[in-house]
């Protein structure tokens, strides 16, 4: 499900700090693409009646309160895990179907990943395949099969792929027009949701790898109970997804383009550890390596959309003196968990 207009990462090392956000989503495209993604929320809102009411995502608490609403979705945050989702929120026939049918979708898989593959494998994808293979080898990760969910445009299972590390890389990937593209580049894809997948043997897979997907899903609990029983013993889980408590998400609020139609569980460090935990994973480690928070926020500001007037603190950072202080404004997100992407590594726990 990988789609640029969700909070995009990528890596953490100096030389590459400075990419911002334009140089990955082509502007000329976007009138296009606001089409697509307006078609989509429309298809959303004509169900609204059909969506349900759910407990928090992670600690399943019925404890919850009221946060905001944006294009006619409501947003909860859990009293007693932090985590912010939406309910009432479409039910698993309803999700099915929007990305079966989603325009925005087709339009990324026809213009803008063609148009931005070359910058995105550069600047997003080479960086995630090579932090995902550093995560393996430090954990000691079988590399016999690796499974990625939410395949989407392909490029990471491509370059995995060139790359020799594992014997097998399958995608798995439920939207039609991505799957087809996918199998175009020769990845192995298997085109439904992952809970219904029966080409592949329980406890034999080696990694697990889904980036950008938890957060769109109808049920976490349901996808990682999944995720345990396909892996081997010892078998690794490499999960992404935005960081709820992330600064730009924090800051900006609505305003912030993560907060979107598609996006139903907003965890953050703590709560997907624990929901992790209780359905048999170790957390290995949990890391925020997003760079383009501080960078996101202050072109809210440059373009009007965002008021610092009455934040003289972050003015001072994201404006007046953003040469000396940008960057290490920003590595004090990505150090201390506050960036607003999020990577966490678990291990299965034999039960
Ligand atoms: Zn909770």
């Amino acid at each position: 499900m990988e789609n640029g207009k969700k909070t995009i990462f990528g890596m953490d090392k100096e030389n590459n700090i400075n990419f911002n956000e334009a140089d990955i989503r082509p502007k000329d495209l976007l009138d296009g693409q606001n089409a697509a993604v307006q078609s989509d929320i429309d298809f959303l809102l004509q169900h609204r009646n059909a969506f349900v009411e759910v407990n928090c995502p992670a600690c399943n608490s019925t404890n919850s309160e009221f946060v905001f609403e944006k294009k006619g979705i409501s947003y909860k945050n859990c009293t007693d895990c932090s985590t912010m989702f939406v309910s009432p929120r479409p039910d698993e026939n309803i999700l099915s179907e929007f990305y079966r049918q989603s325009k925005n979708y087709e339009y990324w898989n026809t213009y803008i990943f063609p148009a931005s593959e070359e910058t995105r494998k550069k600047k997003i994808f080479v960086p995630r395949v090579e932090r995902a293979i550093d995560l393996c080898n430090k954990y000691n990760a079988g590399k016999n099969l690796l499974l990625e969910v939410g395949a989407g445009f392909g490029t990471f299972c491509s370059l995995l792929n060139e790359k020799k590390v594992f014997n097998k890389v399958i995608g798995v990937e439920p939207t039609p027009s991505l799957a087809d593209t996918c199998r175009k580049k020769g990845i192995e894809i298997i085109d439904k949701p992952i809970e219904e997948i029966d080409e592949i043997k329980k406890n034999t897979v080696d990694v697990i790898a889904n980036f950008e997907v938890i957060e769109h899903l109808f049920s976490p609990d349901n996808f990682i109970r999944t995720c345990y029983e396909l892996l081997a013993p010892d078998g690794i889980m490499i999960t992404t997804c935005p960081n709820g408590k992330g600064f730009d998400v924090i800051t900006l609020g609505t305003l912030s383009n993560t907060i979107d139609h598609e996006h139903l569980n907003y965890f953050n460090p703590d709560s997907l550890s624990a929901l992790l935990e209780k359905n048999g994973f170790q957390v290995l480690e949990v890391l925020t390596p997003g760079i383009l928070d501080a960078d996101i926020v202050r072109n809210s500001v440059l373009e009007g959309k965002f008021d610092l007037s009455k934040q003289p603190f972050l003015k001072t950072i994201l404006i007046d003196k953003w040469n000396e202080m940008g960057k290490p404004f920003q590595q004090f997100l990505i150090d201390n968990h506050l960036s607003s992407n999020m990577w966490i590594v678990a291990k299965k726990i034999a039960r």
